[in-house]
Formats: structure tokens, sequence, C-alpha cells
């Protein structure tokens, strides 16, 4: 993989960096910074070489034109506080405010442009739309720099067609997170545990499929839990169940058993009468959750239970929350999990917006885990030998 320095020296050029600033916000509050955080080394780096630094990037999921709660203003003050240098925000992508903002730029100095999926062009499937618009993004800048691992896996105007426009490279970020993908990869240190949760249930049983080549355990919590519960015949109440992906979990079921894959489902659940907060609600064996109550959590016999499960491993990877951990009756799972990484001798990595940011909002050491991912969607297609086309087009420049 090529680095920033194969683009010569970068002083006095413009370079369009196209970072992940995808945070969670609070109306305009970010409540959780980890991405921001994550892409000013890059950032710094380009100004410290004196480019003129373009930073694009999306935010949430905006239909292709401009809406105020997707602006990306609050990500550029914070952008400008970590930083500790001004960064300006052009209010347009490409109309004539980004122009003149980065026509005056300065070497060292960095502009902002607002939320790129305000331009229809830039998630087209049209392909000639989405290049319409990467060759005005690409007209702005000498250089692009592919730093936004989160949406590496989207064939986007901004990851994947600008680069076939100008000089390429990926950023450190991207350098950093397929750096350890790889290592899981290619021979992780066994025993490999894999943890999954959460409640993209259909895009996560999908990884599973190739897990099974290389994973030695697959711990499973979270939403996904009930439909191979489901699968096992057992009933699940009212909770998050797909019933189109029991065939898949049968399979699975019957491939790990085949394999010497040991998948450990959940021996307990904490059933609510409600998905609230304030729920009432109980622990309850998994094979016994009651009519009309729903699974929110792991109970306290599975948490034990999957910690053992990791405290011997050698690698372990984690996406997806094992409960809906924003509900503090319901965080116990995660925290258990969470916690178990952080006690074992392993490599331990966290992949996943909000497995991530349970993390940081349970109060854990993020330098506690071998790697926090930036990307859900992405390590996860990673990880599944699938080819991601913002890292094959930086490799075929
Ligand atoms: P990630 O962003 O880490 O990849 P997902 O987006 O797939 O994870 O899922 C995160 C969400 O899953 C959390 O908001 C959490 O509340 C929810 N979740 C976890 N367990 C359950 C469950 N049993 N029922 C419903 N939602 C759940
Ligand atoms: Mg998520």
């Amino acid at each position: 993989m090529k680095t920033i320095e194969d683009l010569g020296d970068l002083r006095g050029k413009r370079v369009l960096v196209r970072s992940d600033l995808n945070v969670p916000l609070d109306g305009t509050t970010i409540t959780d910074d980890g991405r921001v955080r994550a892409s000013v080394p890059t950032i710094q780096q380009l100004a410290d070489a004196g480019a003129r630094v373009i930073v694009v990037a999306h935010l949430g999921r905006p239909k292709g034109a401009p809406e105020a709660k997707y602006s990306l203003a609050p990500v550029a003050a914070r952008l400008s506080e970590l930083l500790g240098k001004p960064v300006t925000f052009a209010q347009d992508t490409v109309g004539d405010e980004a122009a003149s903002i980065v026509k005056g730029l300065a070497d060292g100095e960095i502009a902002l442009l607002e939320n790129l999926r305000f331009n229809a062009g830039e998630t087209s499937k049209d392909d000639a739309e989405r290049l319409a618009f990467a060759q005005q993004l690409a007209a702005f800048a000498d250089a692009y720099v592919s730093d936004g691992f989160g949406v590496v896996h989207r064939k986007q105007a901004s990851v994947y067609d600008v680069a076939t426009l100008l000089p390429s490279a990926p950023g450190g970020l991207v350098q950093a997170e397929t750096t350890v993908l790889r290592r899981l990869t290619e021979e992780p240190e066994r025993p490999y545990v894999v943890v999954l949760g959460g409640s993209k249930v259909s895009d996560k049983l999908g990884v599973i499929d190739n897990l099974l080549k290389v994973a030695d355990r697959i711990l499973i919590g979270g939403g996904m839990l009930f439909t191979f519960l489901k699968a096992q015949g057992h009933g699940v109440g009212s909770s998050l169940l797909e019933e189109d992906q029991i065939d898949t979990c049968l399979d699975y079921l019957k491939r790990a058993a085949e394999t010497g894959v040991e998948i450990v489902l959940p021996v307990d659940v904490v059933a609510a009468e409600k998905f609230a907060a304030d729920a009432a609600h109980q622990v309850v064996a998994a094979d016994a959750i009651p009519d009309g109550t729903l699974g929110l959590d792991i109970g306290p016999e599975s948490a034990a239970l999957f910690a053992s499960k990791i405290a011997d491993a050698g690698t372990v990877f984690w996406n997806g929350p094992m409960g809906v951990f924003e509900f503090e009756a319901f965080a116990g799972g995660t925290r258990a999990v969470a916690q178990a990484l952080t006690e074992t001798a392993g490599f331990t990595v966290v992949g996943g917006g909000d497995s991530a940011a349970a993390v940081r909002t349970l109060g854990f050491d993020e330098a506690a885990f071998g790697h926090i991912s930036t990307g859900g969607g992405a390590s996860l297609e990673f990880l599944e030998g699938k080819q991601l086309p913002g890292l094959d087009v930086l490799d075929n420049q």
C-alpha cells in the first residue's frame, strides 16, 4: 500500500482528504467524538507538511439535498478545537463558497466542506452522475488522501471516483485500520474468538459464513441471538427476530458442529415488558422467554460464560453490543464483554460505531483495547474477505 509520502512534497499543494466525521449528534451536540479524534492525525500531518487541506466528509443520511440537521458545522468547530487551529467551514460542497474558501487557503491551512451527501452525486448508483460530482471535487485539489476508513466499503464519489482522478494515497487511519484487520485475517493468534451482537441482524449473520472458516469460537449476543434461539426451537416472545434467517442460522449451527467451531449462545436473557429504559424486567432462561416480553440483554450467567470464553483468547474481534446498553438496566452484558476484553492477554479489536461508543460511554479506557476500529460495516466486509472499492482503487492507481 502507498503512503502519503508517495505523493511527494505537499508544500503549497491543495490536498483533498476524505475523512469519516460521521458522529452521533444530539441536536448540535456531538455525543461521541471518536471519529473526529481519529481523523485528526492525518489532517495534522498534511497541514504540517505545508499542504492546503480540504477536508470532505458526510454526516448521517440526507437524501441528496441540504438538511440543516445534518450540517457538519458542529464538527468543524470540534475539529478546530482538537487541532488547536482554525478550520474554515464552507456551507456548501462544490458551490461558490467552497470554491472561494479553497482558493483562499494558505499553506498549512484547513477547510472543511459541508456534508457531501447534500449532493446526490456522492452516493448515486449512476456512474456518470457520481463521476461528475467527483470531477467537481477533484477540480479543487492537486492530490487526494483517503482516510475515511468507515466508508471504504462504499463505491461513492468522494471515496472511489475521486481517487481515479487525482494522485492518491491512503491516510494514516486507513493504513492503521487495514494493518490491524489483516492481522485478523492472516494467521490470527489462537484461540480466535469473535463476539457478535448489535441490531443489524442480517448484515452480521452474513459475516459468520466466512468466520466459520477462520474463528475458533463465535459468541452470539445482541439482537441476533433470538434468531438462533428460534432456530433451535425456542420461543423468543417479542424479541428482535428475522424469520427469513432461521434457515441460515440452522446451517451455521450444523457447519460449526461439523468443523469443530464453537458457537456459544446465551443461557439466560434479560427479558423486558417493553422497549424502554424503565421497563420492568427479569432474568429468564434463554429457552424460556415469556410471551409478550422481549430480550434486551444477555443474562448474568451468559455474561460470565462469555467472559470465560474470552479469557484465554489469543485474538478477540468484537462487533455489536450484547444488549440495549443505552439503557442502564440492559447494559450488563455489554459491560461484561468489554471488561473481559480489557482483561485478556490476547489481541483485542472492537469494531462497529455503537460498540465503540459503548466502550467509551460505559467508561472504559480506550487504551485497554488493542484497537478500536472507526469502521463497522467496513471492518465486517474486510473480515468477510470482500473487496473494498475504496481500498482497491488506491492499490490499482
Ligand atoms: P455496531 O454499530 O456496533 O455495529 P449495531 O449498529 O448493529 O452495532 O447495533 C447497535 C444497537 O443494537 C444498539 O443501539 C443496541 O441498543 C442494539 N441492540 C443490542 N441488543 C439488542 C436487543 N436484544 N434488542 C434490540 N436492540 C439491541
Ligand atoms: Mg451501529
